[in-house]
């Protein structure tokens, strides 16, 4: 794969982003570089001194845009709109096709300040970073869709955090994203009366992550696309065990991929009440309600889209996202159940009984999903599962346990006291052979779901989109 830059967001304009810089840093030792995401978009062959010029100093990657760019958004953030966000501290950095033609960006975290970071510094502490790492690695690993992260270099200040022991360090990191589109940047145009650049940003849209040219319809059919894809993530999440933390509008990406990892969590247990972020003591953005999370904010979208589309066809496309979110769920739980879908009302009483007995037993989610891969529930697992059992006989594998991943004694899991440990590590010895060490073990673990290969796009294999 040759290194493809792309230009795509110049036909945005001046009103969408200005043209920013990255901070100075003092220091610049690469902690993290993901060669496996490199790989597919061209740039595996760059050596680290390189990498840290193009990903701690920005110089510009070959034939790929000259200047960062801070992208301009709004967004409802814990249901409460707020005018006064946008890139404070990230930019987008380039835009390249990856292996299989889709459209790429590279986008930043921890890069400095913008005319958008507000009270803010710009900065990302190096336990942040390490924690989208983390996050990332192990949501690729479960089939979900996600960013990836790409690069994370430490950049020697001090930094000062409510929530972490401080002064603590800093980091700049670098995503790779399908997209860096929120629901927010729709948010904002509407917020302005914007409707030509609403009109704009639709088409691009449809053009640029969803293959097709813009009609007359494009408004809701945009809509539609993004209900069924944003479904699909939440039904993602569900199955992964996966509690986001902060399901803002400007934190939802219209391509369905999911990014942005602050306070996240993995839920122990089937536990819908279960929060990941401190901040969040209502629990809008628990384990269990982060499909309506979800769909409010595109809800959000939808009341953007109203400046240049009619209520009825707006409100028939979000209307898809129940249903979706419905065949999302019951989809990504056989999946990760190691399962071959049987039919619809089957599949969906599989996972509610699924869904029963983990909330009545309490059981470990990644021991119960470790332990059911491929249909034969051990007998330890009680009453709770008596009905699940009798549902599980009637499913064939989707594939074989014979990754040495299922001889193991324990399932590869990301709680949050293995995080805390790993970064205790960093934080007191500057030992990074126990993050090292988790990444391998998680890619091990995406190895035996997913089979060999590129794990990502696999998931998606044969299903077809949705849309009719
Ligand atoms: P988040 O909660 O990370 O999605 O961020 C919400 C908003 O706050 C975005 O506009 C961020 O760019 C901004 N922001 C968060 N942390 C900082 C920071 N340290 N400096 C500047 N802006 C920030
Ligand atoms: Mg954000």
């Amino acid at each position: 794969m040759l290194f493809t830059p792309q230009h795509a967001i110049d036909e945005l304009g001046d009103e969408f982003a200005d043209p920013v810089s990255a901070a100075p840093f003092p220091e610049t030792i690469l902690r993290f570089r993901n060669d496996r995401a490199a790989a597919e978009i061209g740039l595996e062959d760059l050596d680290d001194a390189a990498w840290i010029r193009h990903f701690a100093r920005f110089e510009p990657l070959p034939g790929a845009q000259p200047r960062p760019l801070a992208l301009r958004y709004h967004g409802h953030q814990f249901r409460v709109y707020n005018p006064e966000i946008g890139d404070g501290r990230g930019f987008l950095f380039a835009q390249m096709l990856d292996e299989n033609g889709r459209l790429m960006d590279l986008g930043t975290k921890g890069s400095g300040q913008t005319p958008y970071s507000r009270f803010g510094d710009g900065r990302l502490t190096l336990k942040g970073g390490v924690r989208e790492i983390l996050a990332t690695e192990m949501l690729e690993a479960l089939g979900v869709e996600t960013s990836r992260t790409f690069s994370l270099i430490e950049t020697g200040e001090q930094l000062h955090r409510g929530d972490e022991p401080s002064p603590t360090r800093s980091a700049v990191m670098v995503r790779l994203n399908h997209g860096h589109i929120r629901i927010g940047i729709f948010q904002r145009l509407a917020y302005f009366q914007d409707t030509e650049n609403l009109k704009r940003l639709t088409g691009y849209v449809l053009r640029h992550y969803y293959g097709e040219e813009a009609k007359d319809d494009a408004p809701q059919r945009l809509l539609a696309l993004v209900a069924e894809r944003t479904a699909r993530l939440a039904g993602q999440f569900m199955a992964a065990g996966f509690v986001h933390g902060v399901l803002n509008s400007d934190n939802i990406n219209v391509s369905g991929e999911s990014f942005d990892y602050g306070p996240w969590r993995f839920a122990p247990t089937w536990d819908p009440g279960f929060t990941a972020a401190y901040f969040d003591h209502a629990g809008l953005y628990a384990f269990g309600r982060q499909p309506e999370a979800i769909f409010w904010d595109v809800m959000q979208l939808a009341s953007s889209l109203r400046l240049i589309c009619d209520e009825a066809p707006l409100v028939a496309a979000m209307d898809r996202f129940p249903a979706a979110y419905t065949r999302e769920v019951t989809a990504a739980v056989l999946w990760r159940l190691g399962l071959k879908p049987r039919n619809p009302e089957q599949d969906r009483a599989l996972v509610q009984a699924t869904e029963r007995a983990l909330t009545a037993s309490k059981a470990p989610l990644d021991r119960f999903y470790f332990d059911a891969f491929g249909g034969q529930l051990p007998q330890s697992y009680g009453e709770p599962f008596a009905e699940l059992r009798g549902l599980l006989a009637g499913y064939e594998p989707r594939k074989p346990r014979d990754h040495p991943y299922w001889e193991d004694s324990e399932p590869c899991s990301m709680l949050i006291e293995e995080v805390e440990a790993i970064w205790s590590r960093i934080a007191e010895q500057d030992d990074w052979s126990p993050l090292n060490a988790k990444i391998a073990a998680i890619r091990r673990m995406g190895e035996a779901l997913q089979g060999s290969g590129d794990a990502r796009h696999r998931w998606n294999e044969g299903r077809g989109e949705a849309l009719a």
